[in-house]
């Protein structure tokens, strides 16, 4: 960007060393994606400059009459796409979305449940130091065992000994769908609300190819950037409108002051991409890669490098590599698929021995492949990469060539 080069040359030599990043290697970080041109676009664009407190058609400023048509297109499409009856599209983020949820549902010291960070929950549904912690009481529930499936039997005694005023279903590293209808029983047994954070799999259920949340929880937010690869925000839907003002008070003024527009039509553009059929096929092929590393990972010749996957496969855009039976833990495994230009990021594997900083497993994601247009093929060769790279004696010259093979073969951005 020729502007940007003249008024701040080290900024923009830092962005087109990321954009040279994205376009060179593999991107399989679950909860990244590429937005498309035109969402980056709008972006980008002088919406930026607007201040627009309130909502639409209820400003606190003049001049909001364009920005009104933006939010409104945003608001409309969000709710068609997951057929709610409620939507907010103004928090900044998926963090701010969980926050302004449970800031409306809540009162500090209430309690909740969610799923524990080490088995695959998100900081916001009740880490320790996260605001969710720190203001609630926090009642963490689990995957079991032997399957590694949310033990909904413990979830049921959970909320009847605790009687939380919210339970929390959702997840950042969990390979596996979650009974929705089983979690709303147990919150209405006890009379808990219930809030599905469904950020990291919002992309496969517009699609239709995973359960839609919406009918059976209270409140459901999201990110928009994971699966549902528009811009980096939040979003909360409803299918009761009895809750719009509460949730709009709490998002505004309760969470956030202005809402960032450009970002907004970002979300506008992106929800009405993800009502198309190329989107659907995008998300078939995100499914399709997952459900291709999850094989080939379990493949003999993998195993025997101490290879094992948590819960055995995947039903959703992301595996999780167990290698408590490796000689690699996960810094190292990371760091070594970084060395032949695969982003992953290393992660906990459930109640693992090491600690956060280090862990014994990886979360590897396919959407960010899948709307760089990979298919089987390009699936299996990455998977197999992958496989490769895990086992000891791996020949890491070799396997960045057929990495960046790959990445030529998928342009990104190509006129960027
Ligand atoms: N909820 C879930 C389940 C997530 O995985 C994440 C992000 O990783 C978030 C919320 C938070 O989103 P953000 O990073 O936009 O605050």
């Amino acid at each position: 960007n020729d502007k940007l080069a003249a008024v701040d040359p080290e900024v923009a030599a830092a962005i087109g060393a990321e954009l040279s990043r994205q376009q060179t290697t593999l991107e399989m970080i679950a909860s990244e994606n590429f937005a498309p041109e035109a969402v980056l676009e709008a972006q980008g664009s002088v919406l930026t400059n607007k201040y627009a407190e309130g909502y639409p058609g209820r400003r606190y400023y003049g001049g909001c009459e364009h920005v009104d048509v933006i939010e409104q297109l945003a608001i409309d499409r969000v709710k068609k796409l997951f057929g709610a009856s409620f939507a907010n599209v103004q928090p900044h983020s998926g963090a701010q979305a969980n926050a302004a949820a449970m800031f409306a549902l809540l009162k500090p010291g209430d309690t909740i449940m969610g799923l524990d960070l080490a088995h695959g929950g998100h900081l916001t549904h009740g880490m320790r130091i996260n605001f969710s912690g720190k203001l609630y009481t926090v009642v963490p529930y689990h995957v079991s065992d032997t399957d590694h499936r949310v033990d909904m039997d413990e979830v049921a005694r959970l909320a009847r000994e605790h009687r939380p005023q919210l339970i929390i279903a959702g997840w950042s590293a969990y390979p596996r769908q979650l009974d929705f209808a089983r979690f709303r029983e147990i919150a209405d047994e006890v009379g808990a609300y219930l809030m599905v954070d469904m950020a990291h799999f919002a992309g496969l259920v517009a699609a239709g190819l995973h359960p839609n949340p919406v009918p059976h929880a209270h409140v459901v937010t999201t990110t928009t950037h994971k699966t549902l690869g528009g811009p980096r925000g939040g979003v909360i839907l409803s299918s009761d409108e009895g809750f719009t003002k509460k949730f709009n008070s709490a998002v505004f003024p309760g969470q956030q002051g202005g809402p960032l527009e450009h970002v907004i039509a970002g979300k506008a553009v992106a929800f009405k991409i993800a009502a198309g059929e190329e989107f659907a096929d995008r998300q078939r092929r995100t499914l399709e890669g997952a459900r291709i590393l999850a094989e080939r990972l379990l493949a003999a010749d993998a195993a025997e490098a101490g290879v094992q996957l948590v819960s055995g496969g995947t039903d959703v855009h992301l595996v999780l590599v167990d290698l408590r039976n490796s000689e690699l833990d996960g810094k190292q495994a990371e760091d070594r698929l970084h060395s032949i230009g695969i982003t992953v990021n290393r992660n906990a594997v459930p109640n693992d021995p090491r600690p956060p900083m280090v862990t014994s497993g990886l979360r590897i994601g396919t959407p960010a492949l899948a709307t760089r247009g990979f298919g089987k093929d390009e699936f299996t060769e990455v998977a197999d990469i992958i496989a490769e790279a895990l086992k000891p004696g791996y020949d890491e010259a070799k396997l960045r060539a057929r990495v960046e093979a790959l990445a030529a073969k998928h342009p990104l951005y190509p006129n960027r």
